[in-house]
């Protein structure tokens, strides 16, 4: 299992990571994009995710135009 982290009050909702990993990411009614299932500490979200969907999260870390989401092992 690895940890994906997200800043989400930078996010300027441009989707990239909703297409390269639409089964973690969403964009919500603020316009911004939430990780389905995130805890939630102060403005940081986080959740485990499994090998499945590790290579496609790094690809949306990867793209982040705004560098606020990370991977941690
Ligand atoms: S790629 Fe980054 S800036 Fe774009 S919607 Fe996702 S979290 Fe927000």
């Amino acid at each position: 299992m690895s940890k994906i982290i997200q800043y989400r009050s930078k996010c300027i909702g441009c989707n990239s990571c909703v297409e390269h990993a639409p089964n973690t990411w969403e964009i919500s009614e603020d316009g911004k994009s939430t990780l389905k299932n995130a805890e939630k500490k102060g403005g940081i979200y986080r959740k485990e995710i499994d090998e499945s969907s590790l290579e496609e999260n790094k690809k949306a870390a990867a793209d982040c135009p705004m560098h606020i989401i990370q991977i941690l092992p």
